[in-house]
């Protein structure tokens, strides 16, 4: 019987771990999706629709301009001080000469120790083995077609396993956890030990813009109303994990829920990325948004920004034309101060909360002055 370890946010795994899911949890790892193309055609695909069939390529949430844009990848990674990347998709091997060339790119910036796993369902032969293993790749992550899980010797996988594992690339198996499929997991479990893969990753089942409908039809429900997430998912992931424990298995297996996804992963990168990015006006949230005041009016900005210097006595350091936004940003503390006579003059105050990330999603916006 082998013992369950509890991590976070319900997330548990039967050791060993990969090193890819230790560099997640920190926010660790730069997330690489090289080609929104694929022809797997999954019907819980939860890609969003920007990407899903388009040729895109971002690292985390900043779109390159083409292929040769490289540079954002290696800027994104420096700003989140990533140990490592995951590459993804669509099926990054649709694209095999990018992702080598990135993830050569990669291990020569950052070194040997920057750990790449990268994710496909499927990969077509040996030269694009060699190929993966010879550009630098730490690990592959297979995704399977729900319709081979029961069946794996359908895939024709164990061969190129073998190959990979020979080439001193580690090998894991990663699908989402369908609530009505718990048999074949089981038995997708059992074929991966048998097969010397090294770890196999159970997803919490995510909805998604893309998905909903598809996963409706289906007959899956949402868990709450609180919760993105498909009724019943990380129940039967329990029940896998606490079967497997009793079974003379020595692959790792590992549930990563929804929440462990969001609140820690994602969570700890974009705070890697708030302190190198703040401004001096800036305030750093626990959770890793940037709190700002922000300023609109129909005037040119630097005219506006000077303004505010001059009038109002404010450090320029405190005051910074947005471009990308079309306002002026500044402290939140000292517009709050201002933002009474500032609006008397015709001027919008706000006290915005925004992701420290390429998009600059913002999450919040107050009224200033706030009474
Ligand atoms: S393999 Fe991944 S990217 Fe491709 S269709 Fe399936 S879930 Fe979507």
């Amino acid at each position: 019987m082998r013992e369950i370890m509890e991590w976070y946010s319900s997330s548990m795994y039967l050791p060993p771990l990969s090193p890819g899911c230790e560099l997640c949890a920190k926010g660790e790892k730069l997330v690489l999706l090289v080609t929104g193309k694929c022809n797997a055609k999954c019907f819980y695909c939860p890609l969003s629709f920007k990407k899903r069939g388009k040729d895109k390529i971002f690292a985390d949430e900043w779109e390159l301009e083409d292929e040769n844009d490289v540079e954002k990848i290696l800027i994104e990674a420096r700003l989140i001080e990533a140990k490592g990347a995951g590459i993804t998709g669509g099926d990054p091997l649709l694209v095999i000469e990018r992702t080598c060339r990135y993830i050569s790119l990669l291990k020569n910036e950052f070194g040997k120790n920057f750990h790449i796993h990268l994710y496909t369902p499927n990969v077509k032969d040996f030269v694009d083995v060699e190929n993966l293993a010879s550009s630098g790749l730490d690990e592959i992550r297979f995704h399977p077609v729900p319709q081979l899980w029961g069946d794996m010797e359908k895939s024709r996988l164990s061969k190129k396993i073998e190959h990979f594992k020979n080439l001193g690339v580690d090998v894991a198996i990663e699908i989402p956890v369908l609530p009505d499929r718990k048999d074949d997991i089981i038995s997708l479990i059992i074929w991966a030990d048998k097969n010397n893969v090294d770890w196999v990753n159970l997803n919490e089942l995510e909805y998604s813009e893309s998905n909903y409908e598809n996963l409706d039809k289906i007959g899956y429900t949402l868990r709450n109303e609180s919760a993105a997430t498909v009724a019943s998912s990380e129940e039967t992931s329990v029940e896998i994990i606490k079967k497997c424990s009793e079974m003379d298995l020595d692959v790792g297996i590992h549930y990563c829920s929804s929440s462990f996804k969001d609140g820690v992963q994602l969570r700890n990168r974009i705070k890697r990325r708030a302190k190198n990015v703040a401004r001096p006006y800036d305030v750093i949230t626990e959770d890793g948004t940037l709190l700002r005041g922000a300023v609109y009016g129909e005037i040119n900005l630097k005219k506006l920004r000077d303004f505010i210097v001059k009038t109002f006595d404010v450090p320029p350091e405190l005051v910074e034309i947005d471009d990308e936004k079309k306002r002026v940003n500044m402290a939140a503390w000292v517009l709050q101060e201002i933002a009474s006579e500032l609006r008397e003059m015709g001027f919008e105050c706000y006290m915005v909360e925004e992701y420290p990330t390429a998009d600059r999603l913002e999450v919040e916006r107050i009224d200033l002055p706030v009474k």
